[in-house]
């Protein structure tokens, strides 16, 4: 039982008495959570969610960083209106590269950089709504069979809503190991960022990937405009699915797009949420993905005194990322360290 509750405001006892009960097994409730995200920037209660973050993030998932890579293997002109993305219909952004789906030599090459960048995983990702049964799934398949074959990066996919559960099977066969799909946002705010799907359909094929016997990789995106009652929504829900990882993005408000106008996050507002998720989230992988440069600026090593135990590295779908090295040298300030030639689960995020 807990022997208190934390509800409007946290101090530094309360919330470490809730750290040492979820060490102990236990689990912070929804107001627990909510009462988190209120801590006060630079104050003791701040330092204490923290250093709780920390302390629980040593005990479920150690301290070897992971990172991963992603490759649009298929970008731009997607037929979905989702209102952070780049590539989406109706979106104005054309400062990146378009394709159609990348040659056998182009996604070969581009896995030994990120091999090389120190990623231990691969995801292929394309922008559509997702994989059809027919030729498109026939397509597919046959392109991760000869991406398995590279032996250097682990083999994901990230390839949208799947029509049924025999593409997701047919997918697992061909050799993808995880397969990414973000719940994106709290389903009580999915419609405000995307009316050409649903939440529930997202739902529906994280359902086929868990059934398929792949490795599922779920997060979504923080600073949509949700409340933050929203975001301790978001993180029950992901922790119902239990990801293998949860990538954790920031809305980089791009020019073109529906949420252009909106601010980026506040730095500090975007590491308390990210401590807060390890709470939710104890024993889950956490990377930290998109947007982190954005939000965070000259600040952004400061992302491992939160819990999250894995990064993003090299660039992602639409924007440029940070210097591998970068977030070696960084992250062993907080005693984390990055394994050489490490083949753990790991997977990219579509920001
Ligand atoms: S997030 Fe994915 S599905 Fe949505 S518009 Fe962008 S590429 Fe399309």
């Amino acid at each position: 039982m807990p022997t208190s509750t934390l509800t409007q405001t946290a101090d530094p006892t309360s919330i470490a008495e809730l750290t040492d009960r979820i060490i102990g097994g236990g689990a912070a409730t929804p107001a627990e959570l909510r009462g988190l995200l209120e801590v006060e920037p630079g104050s003791p209660a701040a330092e204490a969610l923290f250093t709780g973050a920390q302390r629980i993030r040593e005990r479920f998932v150690g301290l070897r960083l992971k990172a991963c890579s992603v490759i649009n293997v298929k970008a731009g002109n997607c037929s979905e209106n989702c209102s952070y993305c780049a590539q989406a219909a109706g979106s104005e952004n054309d400062g990146y590269q378009k394709s159609k789906w990348l040659p056998e030599a182009d996604i070969q090459r581009a896995a030994e950089t990120s091999a090389s960048n120190g990623a231990q995983a691969v995801s292929l990702v394309a922008a559509w709504k997702g994989v059809r049964e027919g030729s498109q799934l026939d397509m597919v398949t046959a392109s991760i069979r000869k991406f398995a074959q590279n032996g250097k990066v682990r083999p994901d996919v990230n390839l949208g809503i799947l029509e049924s559960q025999r593409c997701a099977d047919e997918i697992a066969k061909a050799g993808a190991k995880v397969y990414g799909h973000n719940l994106e946002t709290a389903s009580s705010n999915f419609s405000s960022i995307c009316s050409t799907h649903t939440w529930e359909e997202r739902m529906k094929t994280i359902q086929f990937i868990k059934k398929a016997g792949m490795g599922l990789c779920s997060g979504g995106i923080f600073g949509m405009g949700e409340t933050r009652a929203q975001r301790v929504e978001f993180l029950l829900q992901v922790s119902y699915v239990a990801p293998d990882m949860v990538p954790l993005n920031f809305l980089n408000p791009l020019p073109g797009t529906k949420l252009a106008h909106l601010k980026p996050m506040d730095a500090d507002e975007a590491l308390t949420t990210l401590a807060v998720a390890r709470y939710a989230l104890p024993d889950r992988n956490l990377m930290v993905a998109g947007g982190k440069e954005v939000v965070l600026g000259d600040r952004v090593g400061e992302v491992f005194k939160t819990g999250i135990n894995c990064v993003m590295v090299g660039n992602y779908l639409t924007t440029a990322g940070t210097d591998p090295a970068f977030w070696t040298r960084e992250a062993a300030k907080y005693g984390l360290e990055m394994p050489q030639g490490c083949t753990e689960i790991v997977q990219g995020a579509c920001t």
